[in-house]
């Protein structure tokens, strides 16, 4: 491991013990419909999937997933993330927006990759929310969601987390992720 990313690894670790200060949002299909708008508005012209909350549309598993120009959002399991890291109900549905984008253009990397890649689309979106929407912290909540669901189709939590970053670092343009 280069030195570099020991210390991005320490600086995570700390911002971790910092969490929980904005408050977890209720995730009503009315918050999710603005969450669709705010992505619509800002990525519409690279992708506009029909997202389905609740309904098995890409997989039975409800947690969030995209397939074709369909996105599945399960309320429930948005809600968990969401009580845990406040407004990264909003960081998952930019992933899964992430994935449509790959669809849409037929980009397909390796595992981890193609998930790497979604992690930098939602990471591009914080930058955007933060500083066009007003939702301070979705950065470092998306970041930690994605930290804490590592696996080995996903990445590991410090890939993942790293990922988000430089979505991050893009100053919201999400091209910088493709
Ligand atoms: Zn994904």
């Amino acid at each position: 491991m280069k030195i570099k990313n020991i210390f991005a690894k320490l600086a995570l670790g700390a911002s971790l013990m910092a969490a929980g200060s904005a408050m977890a949002a209720q995730v009503t299909y009315q918050y999710l419909n603005q969450t669709h708008s705010e992505l619509r508005n800002w990525a519409g012209q690279y992708a506009n999937p029909t997202v389905y909350y609740d309904r098995a549309v890409c997989s039975q598993d409800m947690t969030a997933y995209a397939c074709g120009q369909n996105i599945q959002l399960g309320t429930r399991f948005l809600q968990q993330m969401e009580n845990q890291y406040p407004l990264s109900a909003k960081g998952i549905f930019a992933h899964e927006w992430g994935h449509s984008i790959q669809f849409r253009y037929n980009i397909y990397s390796r595992p981890p990759y193609q998930e790497l890649q979604a992690d930098c689309v939602s990471g591009a979106y914080a930058y955007y929310a933060e500083n066009n929407l007003g939702y301070q912290g979705l950065f470092r909540s998306a970041q930690m969601a994605a930290y804490s669901a590592g696996d080995p189709t996903h990445g590991t939590g410090s890939q993942r987390a790293s990922y988000v970053r430089n979505g991050y670092n893009t100053r919201g343009n999400l091209v910088g992720c493709f």
